[in-house]
């Protein structure tokens, strides 16, 4: 390496440290089997505008707050087996099972919350529900996030978060989350990588209930319906 490749490549390090650079670490980021470097559950970049908004959001009376951040690859398996029991013990089974838990949550190595760029919200400035993640709380008005969801929906973009899982009825894949919202500008790289590197077999573990009903091919269509079934200004 000549100095001016070093010196390049010094210099580039802390500016773009949040883009994956190795294959293997890329991978293992890309499943949440590693975790990015983070701040407050997310990225530096992210959480520096994150703190930005809240700060603004707060000028209006609305203490916005992270419920849920980044998550690892072994957290969301056990959202993920609980939710498997749970509804196996309800009697369903076979792909109308895995369906069930796809409502909501996402096979584990495939969340955009492993990303550290994704974010669920809740105001604290509210009186607090006894089951916070429930779309009426947010887009009913009256509802106890109604003020956070409309200061949301006009003030987040420019921030560069945009929420994920919207009401678009032409959208596929998981139900509408009024209260998740990603970070644009490092979000949709890691999409593009996750759409390019990422087969069935990184995201596999020996834990992972229901996988033997998982194979290749459906994985590719479940990709296309659910990790790209977002909000048009993230892809
Ligand atoms: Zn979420």
């Amino acid at each position: 390496m000549n100095r001016q490749q070093f010196l390049l490549g010094f210099l580039t390090i802390p500016f773009y440290k949040h883009f994956l650079h190795e294959t293997s670490d890329e991978l293992l980021v890309l499943t949440g089997k590693k975790s990015p470097v983070l701040h407050n559950g997310l990225q530096f970049s992210a959480s520096k505008a994150f703190a930005a908004m809240k700060k603004e959001a707060h000028a209006s009376g609305i203490h916005l707050h992270i419920a849920s951040a980044y998550r690892s690859y072994f957290r969301q398996l056990s959202i993920w087996n609980g939710k498997y029991e749970r509804y196996r013990n309800q009697g369903l089974k076979g792909l109308e099972l895995i369906h069930k838990i796809n409502e909501f949550s996402a096979i584990p190595g495939t969340s955009r919350h492993h990303w550290g760029t994704d974010a669920d919200v809740l105001d604290l400035a509210a009186m607090q529900p006894k089951n916070p993640l429930f779309a009426p709380h947010y887009v009913n008005s009256g509802g106890v996030y109604n003020k956070l969801y409309d200061w949301m929906s006009k003030n987040a973009p420019r921030f560069d978060f945009y929420e994920t899982y919207t009401k678009d009825l032409t959208r596929t894949g998981f139900q509408f989350e009024p209260w998740h919202y990603s970070y644009l500008p490092i979000a949709t790289e890691y999409l593009a990588k996750y759409n390019k590197n990422i087969s069935l077999v990184n995201i596999l573990s020996p834990e992972l209930k229901g996988k033997d009903l998982l194979d290749e091919p459906y994985f590719r269509r479940y990709l296309q319906k659910y990790i790209n079934g977002i909000n048009t200004k993230l892809l």
